[in-house]
């Protein structure tokens, strides 16, 4: 609390008023119809401080697909259960490519660049569903208790329909297990996975689930879930490898860790002081939502707040 920064509230109403200002809001994602009938219009963005107080403006109570998003609590998750194990069979480079890509998969032995492209995250999911017997029902549970809201819950038609449409993310799945870097029968894997992806929750919820990121480590009850260490690798890796493969533009405009989904949604982190999610579901044409970058790079630069 030494910057010089304005009240949050404040700041949040000056962002909203500049984002309904602003035309062109991007599409919905369009792969599942749950997704493809969202209202691009939507607008919601909540800051949380370590300490659980939460400020928000327009649509921050407003409960979304949460998606892409749950792989930074996956990934808190399985570190904080096995440690840097975890490191040898997902790596820690941006891939330049799109988040569901197999290009680079075979010719780096079945090991992905990174725990957010979707190969990565099936790698999470499948090693947190090994340690615990249920890895999205491990998220919920931590998100119900971050959030301190009981009512987080799958939505099993988004997850039925991801399933429908689920050939590109068996794919990755099968061709990693012919490496012997799955564990766990592919399709049970999937249910999880599309289970994880399925959560909706709102940006009062995700700021208040990520305040772990800002503790260093420290739970909302102030116990331990990472070390000071591990936070700062997931912080590392949401820096470069958050916001699919726009995340030098996310870094060179916004400067935070982040993460986003297709539902629309962007969590992001100023270690030590705060943390943010933003909801608006259109999209730009790398998959990140328009609204929800611009948002967050009037954070930014409206309180100084960012990691450089
Ligand atoms: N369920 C989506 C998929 O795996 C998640 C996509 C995303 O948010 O990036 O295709």
């Amino acid at each position: 609390a030494s910057t010089a920064a304005p009240a949050f509230q404040a700041v949040l109403e000056r962002i909203a008023d500049e984002i309904g200002r602003t035309p062109g809001r991007g599409r919905p994602a369009g792969y599942i119809p749950a997704l493809a009938a969202c209202d691009p219009r939507s607008f919601g963005m909540a800051v949380a401080e370590p300490d659980g107080t939460v400020y928000g403006v327009g649509d921050w109570r407003e409960p979304f697909s949460t998606q892409s998003v749950t792989k930074v609590f996956t990934l808190a998750l399985d570190l904080a259960r096995e440690g840097d194990a975890l490191w040898e069979h997902v790596g820690r480079e941006p891939s330049g490519n799109p988040f569901n890509s197999l290009v680079q998969l075979e010719y780096e032995n079945g090991i992905p660049r990174n725990p957010f492209i979707n190969a990565g995250a099936l790698v999470v999911t499948d090693r947190l569903q090994t340690r615990t017997g249920d890895a999205a029902g491990e998220l919920l549970a931590f998100l119900r208790a971050e959030s301190g809201n009981p009512s987080l819950d799958f939505d099993l038609d988004v997850a039925a329909s991801e399933t429908a449409h689920g050939d590109r993310n068996a794919a990755l799945a099968h061709f990693m297990a012919a490496y012997g870097n799955i564990d766990n029968p592919v399709p049970a894997l999937l249910d999880q996975y599309f289970r994880q992806c399925s959560v909706r929750a709102s940006c009062a919820d995700l700021a208040l689930a990520t305040g772990f990121l800002a503790r260093h480590g420290l739970r909302a009850d102030g116990t331990r879930l990472l070390t000071r260490s591990q936070a700062k690798q997931v912080n590392a890796v949401m820096l470069t490898c958050g916001t699919y493969d726009a995340a030098g533009e996310f870094a060179h405009r916004v400067g935070l860790p982040g993460k986003s989904g297709v539902g629309g949604g962007i969590i992001a982190v100023v270690p030590g002081r705060c943390t943010l999610c933003v909801w608006s579901p259109g999209l730009d044409e790398r998959g990140n939502s328009v609204a929800g970058v611009a948002a967050l790079d009037l954070f930014t630069t409206m309180t100084g707040l960012s990691v450089f």
